[in-house]
């Protein structure tokens, strides 16, 4: 019998764990309460959407399944909150 390796989820759940992806941290301008969306106009993989809130701006949500790890939106943040590291294993989608 044939040894049973990972499952196909199991390989691409670990792809996914191993590649980095845009990460937000605390300085998000919209956790001020300033309305921004660079991030998102820089991605193009169209990875960031932006949640909204009640009294507070939408909040930018990156779908780790999508993000490429290009670093764009890295460059394009004007509160430099986001960093690219290993993906949570969640899909915000
Ligand atoms: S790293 Fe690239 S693909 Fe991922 S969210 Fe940023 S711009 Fe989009
Ligand atoms: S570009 Fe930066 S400050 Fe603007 S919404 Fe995205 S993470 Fe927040």
């Amino acid at each position: 019998m044939e040894p049973q390796g990972p499952s196909r989820r199991a390989l691409f759940r670990g792809q996914l764990l191993s590649r980095p992806v845009a990460l937000i941290g605390d300085a998000c301008l919209a956790e001020a309460g300033i309305v921004c969306r660079s991030c998102g106009d820089a991605c193009p993989a169209s990875a960031i959407r932006f949640r909204p809130r009640i009294g507070l701006p939408p909040q930018a949500i990156v779908n780790e399944a999508v993000c490429t790890g290009c670093g764009e939106c890295v460059d394009a943040c004007p509160g430099a909150t986001i960093t690219l590291g290993a993906a949570h294993g969640g899909d915000a989608a």
